[in-house]
């Protein structure tokens, strides 16, 4: 199987933006693992900005356009030396492919990223992918940022025909409400179609360091089940489930993709 993974920071990261090494480290371990059975992975990391913070030892995510890109760049640094370092111990070679939107709007520039990913795999390589944060900005267009990691790794697992999009977060999949507030919420083992009904339950943003929540993974979602892929919410916090995932086993919510019209 191909496979796009993506870790939020709330899986990578402590509250304060320092790596959390032992759930990383189990992480890379078994995507290792997962490599090895044979399959094809390709990550969607975001971390950047929360790691920047924990690096810099700011007091907070930075509001400004400039303190946030200046906490990506140092951050982006210290993720990649954390997956080369642990990946190689399990001698899995890590590759850097930093985005903006206008490389995944473009057809030509999508078609040498779609290249370049393809060799990359054929290789054996780990693609590790992440918005190119220093330099896209809000601030000279809306529409040259993505803006969050949800919709750019279900745009990657659109470009490479993945056969599964992942999506590591800090809950363990849609809930019928939010479980932090209501003992009555319910898992949501599989959705077949976003409705509006289902949009009415994902709530806001994320946590403080990432940008994320429920409302940018339905519209992941959207985009993975609309060029058949399934898509599957699962807690980070817990790396093993993925065993069970590639095992067959219902694990957290999966979004059923669209198969194409006969
Ligand atoms: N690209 C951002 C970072 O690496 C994360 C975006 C997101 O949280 O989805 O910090």
């Amino acid at each position: 199987m191909r496979i796009v993974v993506k870790i939020g920071t709330s899986t990578l990261a402590h509250s304060g933006g320092r790596l959390n090494i032992r759930r990383v480290e189990l992480l890379c371990k078994i995507l290792s693992d997962l490599k090895n059975a044979g399959h094809q992975l390709l990550l969607v990391t975001s971390g950047a900005i929360g790691m920047g913070v924990g690096k810099l030892g700011l007091p907070g995510r930075p509001q400004d356009m400039p303190g946030k890109q200046a906490a990506a760049a140092v951050g982006q640094c210290e993720l990649m030396y954390f997956y080369d370092k642990l990946f190689s111990e399990y001698h899995h070679t890590v590759a850097q492919i930093l985005l903006t939107a206008d490389d995944v709007r473009d057809n030509r520039r999508s078609g040498h990223l779609r290249d370049t990913l393809e060799r990359l795999l054929s290789l054996g390589a780990l693609p590790i992918l992440n918005e190119n944060d220093a330099v896209a900005t809000d601030e000279i267009g809306i529409e040259t940022t993505i803006g969050e990691n949800d919709t750019l790794s279900a745009i990657v697992a659109r470009l490479v025909e993945a056969n599964l999009l992942i999506l590591l977060s800090d809950i363990d999949g849609l809930y019928t409400a939010d479980p932090h507030r209501d003992t009555t919420a319910r898992l949501i083992p599989v959705v077949e179609a976003v409705t509006d009904e289902i949009r009415a339950l994902a709530g806001g943003a994320g946590t403080s360091l990432g940008s994320g929540g429920m409302a940018t993974k339905l519209a992941a979602a959207d985009i993975a089940c609309a060029a058949g892929i399934d898509m599957v919410i699962t807690n980070g916090s817990k790396p093993e489930l993925l065993y069970d995932l590639f095992d067959g086993k219902a694990v957290g919510t999966r979004f059923l993709g669209r198969s194409a019209q006969p």
